[in-house]
């Protein structure tokens, strides 16, 4: 019979968090990232990353570390982390799927069962986190800077 874990504090949470990034980045797959921000026109793209609530928490650190307490929608529909010089505002704390997916120009996509058992150490997390599964963007950030987890 498996026993829960119990719920990490914030500390512990943001450090799994940062160790999954780590070992992502310690992976063969070839990512060629250059800030092109392309993968950031949410409206253009019609995709949005989703994230659990560890990658969220640390987003929201991001922002807070940028010198931000909210994060506005952008009339152009891009990611609102996306800065006026069109670049990352929170990078060293974006997300999973900012690391792995989207971009053609980055790579591509980075196949799952390269990334699977990463995923399933965020999914793991946000389940001790109390979370439901991964929530787009501008939702799981917007509640994890108003503290609502
Ligand atoms: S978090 Fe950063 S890298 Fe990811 S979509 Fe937003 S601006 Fe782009």
């Amino acid at each position: 019979m498996s026993r829960r874990q119990p719920s990490p504090g914030l500390a512990d949470a943001l450090a799994e968090v940062r160790a999954i990034y780590r070992d992502l980045a310690d992976r063969p797959a070839e990512r060629d990232c250059r800030s092109l921000a392309g993968c950031c026109q949410f409206r253009q793209t019609g995709r949005t990353p989703v994230l659990t609530r560890g990658e969220a928490l640390l987003a929201a650190k991001g922002v807070r570390a940028a010198g931000r307490k909210q994060l506005k929608p952008r009339p152009d529909g891009a990611c609102p982390a996306l800065g006026v010089d069109n670049r990352c505002t929170i990078y060293d704390f974006r997300p999973f799927g900012c690391r792995t997916h989207f971009c053609a120009a980055a790579g591509g996509m980075i196949p799952r069962r390269q990334v699977a058992d990463l995923i399933q150490r965020l999914e793991a997390l946000d389940e001790r986190l109390g979370g439901d599964g991964s929530r787009p963007f501008e939702a799981a950030v917007g509640d994890a800077l108003d503290g609502a987890f």
